[in-house]
């Protein structure tokens, strides 16, 4: 396990960036993670020109699910919700860094599966971590 990013994660989780709730968010979704018993909420604000100007989360967890969210909530500022909804499993596991193992993993993506599911207003159902096309 590389030292800088397991140093980064621990930044991430004890020093979240980005946390909170925004006063208009034009997306805002809320899912868990019961395995572990991660919980994330994101909020988002799109503003007239399709990019995200606004980004928050709050939420409690493990240190993997909390420096994930903080993680993305740094890489939507500014993106439009498009370039969002692009943003992959590959990249947050990138900015992570290190090895996640198959327990771990529903930690890891919990943030993603928020986004995704918040920024497309998919319900639980429609949402499987599993699939791998997404
Ligand atoms: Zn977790």
């Amino acid at each position: 396990m590389d030292d800088f990013y397991k140093e980064n994660i621990l930044d991430h989780y004890r020093n979240p960036r980005n946390t909170g709730s925004l006063d208009n968010p034009t997306h805002s979704h809320e899912e868990n993670n019961p395995l572990c018993g991660d919980v994330l909420r994101l909020e988002l604000h799109v503003n007239d020109n399709n990019i995200i100007d606004e980004v928050a989360f709050s939420g409690r967890g493990c240190a993997i699910s909390q420096a994930s969210a903080s993680m993305l909530t740094e890489m939507l500022q500014g993106k439009t919700l498009e370039e969002a909804k692009a943003i992959s499993k590959e990249d947050i596991l990138d900015a992570l860094g290190i090895e996640i193992g198959p327990v771990r993993m529903k930690c890891a993506l919990l943030s993603l599966k928020v986004l995704k599911a918040g920024a497309y207003g998919l319900s639980e159902e429609d949402w499987n971590t599993d699939d791998d096309n997404w």
